[in-house]
């Protein structure tokens, strides 16, 4: 393993960030694979990975079993680390500016696409050489205004020439389940399946530039830029939402890195067999078919039904009862699925989005990640 600390641009006189990268594998070695933890800081169980996937792949370097590079970036938001308002943590948003730290992450596509123009070819192995070259050069220049936006651009920089990218967040209350783009639902089943995902939710544009969307997104939209030339969507980049923020245990963070190496096995990162599929607990289904159920009013919640559960179209999921008429407003699905998340606190703003319901008849448009 080796280590490298990156610095951040200051905020202030006194204050130095910095951002931590631990290096396995032979330098250079494909597939090159990025994994991070917590970009929104409060997300916790993916620090705990972080820590579990060190030590497995500081095994498996000693054994000689990394075939390609591996980057942990174990704690990926120092900022949100830091962020305690009032005693609450708060990794979500930057208190400086009010940005959700996992949206607004740089989109490469048009330098990049700028760059390489009349570079490609026929043969799309050597368009995916041009590409990434060109995707880490856009990268190197970019400008920062900020701690927050620095971070970004590092963050991304670091994982723009990947193959597999990443990216452990959790949920409220949640079981596990991934996010990533419908041309790599192969990979996100396979993901799934070793996790025990119960919901793979696929877009091919989520809004606001996520993090992984970051990563991937490029490739689609060097492909349409570049049509008919070959450009396969080279970076296999990925949302993955380790249950719920209180979902912190020894033995299942043991049990989602050993799922993650598995995977970089399946996926060449990683020597030796790669052991069979167990069987998936869900199938893909589109994020415009993900149901979001939101508060009619202020009031006080009362869930019916909690994550994992499998909702039938027209049953009541959740109350919200306000407390200036004891009106007791009742919630139900539109969609038939799975309720995948909820939120931990129990109290409503008009217009909170109490709980989300992995269906299939929706087909939401606009931005359709919460804020
Ligand atoms: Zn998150």
């Amino acid at each position: 393993m080796h280590t490298e600390t990156l610095a951040l641009a200051p905020p202030a006189p006194g204050h130095h960030p910095t951002l931590t990268v631990h290096r396995f594998g032979p330098p250079g070695g494909r597939p090159k694979v990025t994994i991070q933890a917590a970009l929104h800081a409060d997300e916790v169980p993916g620090l705990l990975v972080a820590q579990q996937l060190r030590r497995q792949l500081q095994a498996l370097e000693d054994a000689g079993q990394l075939l390609g590079e591996v980057q942990l970036v174990p704690y990926a938001n120092p900022l949100g680390l830091a962020q305690h308002p009032l005693g609450q943590h708060q990794g979500r948003f930057d208190l400086g500016d009010g940005l959700n730290f996992n949206r607004f992450h740089p989109d490469l596509a048009a330098a990049a696409g700028d760059l390489l123009q009349g570079q490609l070819g026929a043969d799309a192995q050597a368009n995916v050489r041009l590409i990434r070259a060109a995707l880490r050069q856009a990268a190197r220049q970019l400008h920062s205004l900020g701690t927050a936006q620095d971070l970004k651009h590092k963050l991304v920089g670091l994982a723009i020439d990947s193959d597999i990218v990443l990216d452990l967040h959790c949920d409220s209350q949640a079981v596990m389940h991934l996010y990533a783009l419908t041309p790599h639902a192969e990979q996100a089943s396979a993901l799934g399946a070793l996790l025990g995902a119960q919901a793979v939710l696929l877009a091919t544009e989520s809004g606001d530039s996520p993090f992984d969307e970051a990563c991937s997104r490029p490739w689609l939209l060097l492909a349409e830029r570049f049509a008919p030339l070959p450009v396969p969507p080279a970076c296999f980049s990925v949302t993955v939402e380790l249950r719920g923020e209180a979902d912190t245990s020894h033995a299942l963070a043991q049990q989602d890195a050993a799922a993650i190496i598995a995977f970089l096995r399946h996926q060449g990162a990683v020597a030796g067999p790669a052991a069979a599929l167990p069987r998936a607990l869900c199938q893909p289904t589109p994020l415009a078919g993900s149901e979001p159920l939101t508060a009619p009013c202020a009031g006080v919640i009362v869930f019916h039904r909690e994550p994992g559960d499998r909702i039938a179209a027209g049953e009541a999921v959740a109350d919200v009862v306000d407390v200036d008429t004891g009106e007791i407003h009742t919630l139900r699905a539109q969609s038939a699925g799975l309720l995948y998340a909820r939120i931990a606190t129990r109290w409503a703003t008009p217009g909170k989005r109490l709980c989300k319901i992995a269906g299939t008849t929706l087909a939401r448009t606009g931005k359709l990640l919460s804020s």
